[in-house]
């Protein structure tokens, strides 16, 4: 029996209902099998009246099967190809039928779930905000190849187009219904099958109700075709707006471009053809396979809860104390009170305390200004959180975070004074950037409910969260942190303990390599802009001034304190430099007077200070290799992690990188980027630049083991 349920009523509307082995409909081979006989089987259909598209799983049709593709190595283009042609085919014969085929969109449809959608004739979708539509491909370093880019660009045209494929937009039904990307909506999932029969009868004998657009004759694109004169600005401007935006590092969205414009340039069936092209490539290359893995496979494994202490029932946070209510503690309020939790938020004066809480108000206006908040429910989420200056009011918590400053002593007083009010199985969580968590607990006299929760600023936007174990933090407490973490919507990664845990200690490094190019004598704009073109966000000396170079220097303090400096990395240069920056010059950084850079309306401008102290116009490092330097340091703190058993899986590893620390995306994660560069080669290269610049490039162990056992880095 076909996996595709074939149903003909008397009024000769045949219902195919995609119920594929597992969970979810997914273009494989046993798709390819059911689509092609299913097509066949309707051709020839006699007494046809119409066509219905249904899904019988939760999400419409999931899309490709990132397997195969994952699969796929260079050497197998041509049955790459082969293979595209042949799930490409069955969908243009659909089309082409001679009478109305609906798609009945019960639930989301992305990627190849959506091609299938836009070769029916008519789109009919539930309309609920758990529906998404769109093609993301692009996310994942590929494009859409089921036909998606090619009918975009016809339905929609070239201009509008562009977003949805270069940006992998996905949008609510609502939004695609605006934007012209599905017909018509119906408000409860019994009315779809009722609608689209109606649509079919209702258009009996109307012949181009069974015509797509871009087969009726006469037809022109929306907005023109590409020598349209209307679209030769964008023509002109697109490819270098692109390239600022990429910097060259992604080749997906530029495939996509190409094909868009083709698209737009030669006849249907030949633009089909060369988007087909255009997917075989990207799928071969190193680029596509990091952010399959990592951003699909590894992601999925991650909010799957791999790394969850099994056997654990889940642990819902009710009520949460914030000790601190400043940047960090008001961010980790919000994001509580807005997952449903009452929130305690506690600072030395209910002043600040309330200041803290006024942030909620002024995000949550935004929301209500926008339209996307009613005045309600913003009420209700305000009320959810009690600013506070009394230790008492954090009676009853199930989970206090602490994130008041920097500074061991009074850390160890608020975990003294306030942990006694937690209720009996509460666990209390430190929001430290870098402070060793099982130092931390020794100020605990529960140090197993003790663990850390390290959040990234701002708390709102960004998506990671690193639970820190100490060596004493049950797995009661683990699966506690982890829970709230998904309860508040974040991407929780679980690392050791360690002086500066994964994140920051990696992060570190990056800093670190950027003052020694400076303290090299390397000009500044040079060593940023460099650090840009690998693709991070930003280079290392402007992301120091950020975080600030004051707060660095706070923190080697307290490391010493703590009797933990120098644990890891090598760090004289960056010492050096931010000695001359904050004790010399008094400099600390953009919000405190200005750090490499001098901050004015706005903008900034390199403050001369730090050329006439450090920069040699005769010193030289080739761009390679100081490319190589700002993203091998990070690498191999990574591969040091992993191997010291900070990081506990590679999955954690990747996402931390790219979530936490801004690890370029095309890398896949600084772990997963030695698996496409090949390992055996970034031995090689680590010893060419150990060679050069210093031990600090030696390669890890690690990467030798894996060699010899034959395997990479899963
Ligand atoms: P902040 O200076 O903005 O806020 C600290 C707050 O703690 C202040 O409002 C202060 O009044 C309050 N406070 C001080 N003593 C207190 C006490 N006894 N009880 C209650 N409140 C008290 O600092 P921040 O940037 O929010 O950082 C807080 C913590 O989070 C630090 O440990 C920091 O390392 C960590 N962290 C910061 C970032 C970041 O990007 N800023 C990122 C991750 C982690």
């Amino acid at each position: 029996m076909s996996v595709f349920k074939y149903e003909k009523d008397a009024d000769g509307i045949v219902t195919v209902t995609m119920d594929q082995t597992g969970p979810v409909n997914a273009m494989n081979t046993e798709y390819q099998l059911a689509m092609a006989e299913t097509v066949a089987r309707i051709e020839q259909e006699a007494a046809l009246s119409g066509v219905i598209f249904a899904s019988a799983k939760k999400t419409f049709f999931a899309g490709g099967d990132l397997n195969d593709l994952l699969a796929a190595k260079p050497g197998d283009e041509a049955s790459f190809m082969e293979t595209l042609e042949a799930i490409k085919g069955p969908l243009r014969r659909l089309e082409k039928l001679p009478v109305p085929v609906v798609a009945a969109i019960n639930g989301t449809a992305l990627g190849g779930g959506f091609e299938i959608c836009l070769a029916c004739n008519y789109r009919i979708a539930f309309n609920h905000k758990s529906v998404q539509l769109g093609l993301p491909e692009v996310s994942l370093g590929l494009l859409p190849g089921g036909g998606g880019v090619v009918r975009m660009v016809n339905l929609l045209g070239l201009q509008a187009a562009l977003p949805y494929l270069l940006e992998g937009m996905k949008v609510v039904p609502e939004k695609a219904l605006a934007a012209g990307m599905i017909h018509e909506t119906v408000q409860s999932l019994e009315e779809l099958l009722p609608r689209a029969k109606a649509y079919i009868k209702a258009n009996a004998g109307n012949v181009a109700a069974a015509i797509q657009p871009w087969d009726q004759s006469g037809f022109k694109i929306p907005g023109g075709n590409a020598s349209s004169p209307k679209l030769a600005q964008l023509l002109m401007a697109a490819p270098a707006m692109l390239a600022a935006k990429t910097r060259g590092l992604l080749p997906a969205p530029e495939q996509i471009l190409d094909c868009a414009v083709e698209a737009a340039r030669v006849d249907f069936d030949t633009a089909l053809r060369i988007e087909s092209r255009g997917l075989t490539y990207l799928v071969m290359t190193p680029q596509a396979k990091n952010m399959i893995t990592t951003f699909f496979f590894q992601m999925n494994e991650i909010n799957g809860g791999a790394s969850r202490p099994q056997g654990i029932a889940p642990q819902l946070t009710k009520k949460v104390g914030v000790l601190g209510a400043g940047m960090m503690g008001q961010g980790i309020a919000y994001v509580s009170a807005m997952a449903g939790i009452d929130v305690v938020l506690k600072d030395i004066s209910l002043d600040a305390a309330e200041r803290g809480k006024a942030y909620t108000e002024k995000l949550l206006a935004k929301r209500v200004a926008k339209g996307r908040m009613s005045a309600d429910e913003k009420a209700k989420i305000l009320a959810r959180i009690m600013p506070s200056a009394e230790n008492d009011d954090l009676d009853g918590c199930d989970l206090i975070i602490e994130a008041v400053f920097e500074n061991v002593e009074l850390k160890n007083k608020i975990i003294r004074a306030t942990e006694k009010h937690l209720d009996d199985d509460g666990i209390w969580g430190s929001n430290t950037s870098t402070l060793p968590i099982t130092q931390l607990a020794l100020a605990s006299s529960r140090p197993a409910n003790f663990i850390g929760i390290h959040f990234f600023s701002p708390v709102d936007k960004m998506p990671l969260v690193e639970i820190i174990c100490g060596e004493q933090t049950s797995d009661t407490a683990l699966a506690k942190a982890f829970d709230y973490a998904r309860q508040i919507r974040k991407t929780p990664i679980v690392v050791n303990d360690s002086l500066g845990f994964f994140t920051s200690r990696t992060f570190g490094t990056y800093f670190d390599e950027g003052a020694r190019l400076v303290v090299e004598g390397m000009h500044p704009s040079k060593i940023d802009s460099l650090g840009k073109a690998i693709g991070m966000p930003v280079g290392p000396l402007t992301v120091h001034d950020e975080v600030s170079q004051e707060l660095s220097r706070k923190a080697f303090e307290t490391w010493e304190q703590m009797g933990v400096a120098d644990k890891w990395g090598e760090q004289d240069s960056l010492r050096t430099v931010i000695e001359f920056l904050t004790v010399k010059n008094g400099r600390g950084g953009r919000h405190h007077n200005g750090g490499y850079y001098d901050y004015v309306d706005g903008g900034k401008t390199l403050w001369p200070g730090v050329l006439d102290e450090y920069y040699c116009s005769n010193a030289q490092v080739p761009d390679d290799d100081i490319k190589d330097r700002l993203l091998f340091r990070q690498v191999i703190e990574t591969l040091k992690c992993l191997e010291s058993g900070v990081l506990r899986t590679v999955a954690d590893g990747n996402i931390g990188s790219v979530m936490g620390i801004g690890a370029p995306v095309w890398t896949g994660g600084f772990l997963q980027f030695v698996n496409t560069y090949g390992l055996e080669k970034f031995q090689r290269r680590c010893a060419e630049l150990a060679d050069k610049y210093g031990d600090r490039f030696s390669c890890p162990s690690i990467v030798g083991e894996k060699i010899l056992e034959g395997s990479m880095f899963r």
